[in-house]
């Protein structure tokens, strides 16, 4: 009779035979997703390239970016007008240069980090180019793992803000990457009310994935802004999101919001840096959806394209994986986090890459790449065809059950 083991590593070498070229590394849309938004390309400003209230847009100027689609994204985030901002391209750069804006200059009241022993709190895991820019700034990244049940370590992050190097805490609110968990409002009332050692210390509160709903509940974002004037700490968030996996994830739109206090603070340091966004993207974009509801009814055409993929995936972990790992099941945003066996993580995923399928390393969702069980796995299911992606899972799950059989008979 042949062992477990053999049978799978028959199976697995059944797939190399099949030389595989396989993705699952980055939550990138898909190139169905990307043409949703082909009408922005075919926007012609030539006729009218005037804002509302008829400036020129060709030009200089206009560092708040244009207000009808600063309009249009208040409303879905939930944030005043006059307290977001619209800017370039990626989010991401924001959240780079705002950092440091505080290294270099200090938050509005405080010292500026740089020189200073200063900390970010990284729920783990987490977004990998969260932690990667935390790092290569030169800010110690303190990991708070998640409880069992999937909510936030309200308790230890508490006792981390007793310490006055932890300046920063990473937080995605909504679909988190990569557990697709979602803040409730008493844990957001909660964040914004803790006491902090830290007078200028910042929550960076990333909605990148506020309006990517997988279901037809599609929440409001918190008033997470509004909680943190009524806790008496009305600078302590920085708002992030972008239109990036809503059109065209390289040539979309940023927003940055904030209380009143650290909009002006934000402003002082952006115009130093430039004389103004790219306003012509903006004002294609508010032209594109026209209004907020042009944005949600845009998402459910996404959603209709993207929640098929995360079916797949679920139904293959169920067949394939259960009763050896476990998984998310995420209402919304890009990822699903695949937790299996501890000490199979990285050998799994060494393993799908020797047969030709790409998986995000094992570790990179935690800071330092540690992941202390070296058990979480990142999938991205948006950007392959369906037909790939069931054979790139199905691969995957071969190499989580050969990775947990040779732990077993190695009898380590
Ligand atoms: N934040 C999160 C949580 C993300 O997952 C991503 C994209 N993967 C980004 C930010 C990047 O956004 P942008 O393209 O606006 O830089």
């Amino acid at each position: 009779m042949t062992s477990r083991l053999e049978s799978l590593r028959e199976e697995y070498q059944a797939l190399r035979a099949q030389d595989l070229s396989l993705d699952l590394t980055r939550g990138k849309p898909s190139a169905a997703q990307l043409d949703l938004s082909n009408a922005l390309l075919d926007i012609d400003l030539g006729a009218d390239y005037r804002d509302a209230s008829g400036t020129d847009l060709r030009n200089y100027g206009g560092t708040d970016g244009v207000v009808e689609l600063r309009e249009i994204f208040a409303e879905l985030l939930g944030i005043p007008v006059a307290q977001l901002l619209a800017a370039g391209n990626a989010s991401l750069q924001l959240m780079h240069d705002t950092i440091v804006f505080a290294l270099l200059h200090g938050l509005p009241g405080g010292e500026p980090w740089f020189g200073q022993d200063v900390a970010f709190l990284c729920p783990a895991p987490g977004y990998d180019r969260h932690f990667a820019l935390t790092q290569a700034l030169g800010i110690r990244m303190i990991a708070v793992p998640y409880l069992a049940d999937g909510s936030l370590d309200l308790a230890a992050i508490e006792k981390h803000l007793a310490d006055p190097a932890v300046r920063g805490m990473w937080l995605v609110p909504m679909y988190a990457n990569p557990t697709g968990s979602t803040v409730d409002e008493a844990t957001a009332r909660a964040l914004v009310a803790m006491p902090a050692a830290a007078r200028d210390f910042r929550i960076f509160w990333d909605n990148a994935y506020a309006v990517h709903h997988l279901s037809d509940d599609e929440p409001a974002p918190l008033d997470i802004l509004g909680f943190a004037e009524e806790a008496g700490n009305p600078d302590r968030v920085f708002v992030f999101a972008s239109t990036s996996k809503i059109t065209q994830a390289g040539s979309g739109v940023s927003f940055f919001g904030s209380s009143p206090a650290n909009v002006a603070w934000h402003k002082k340091h952006t115009s130093v840096q430039t004389i103004g966004p790219d306003k012509l993207s903006h004002l294609r974009h508010a032209r594109f959806f026209g209004d907020a509801e042009g944005v949600r009814a845009h998402m459910r055409k996404h959603r209709e394209l993207v929640a098929p993929k995360f079916a797949i995936v679920d139904r293959i972990l169920t067949e394939r994986l259960s009763g050896h790992a476990t998984w998310t099941k995420p209402s919304g945003g890009y990822f699903v986090t695949l937790v299996a066996p501890a000490r199979t993580a990285s050998r799994a995923v060494e393993l799908a890459k020797s047969i030709g399928v790409a998986i995000t390393p094992a570790g990179a969702a935690f800071p330092y790449g540690d992941d202390p069980h070296d058990s979480v796995i990142r999938i991205a299911p948006t950007m392959p065809t369906e037909a790939e992606l069931e054979a790139a899972i199905e691969a995957l799950c071969v190499c989580v059950l050969l990775a947990e059989a040779e732990l077993e008979a190695s009898g380590r």
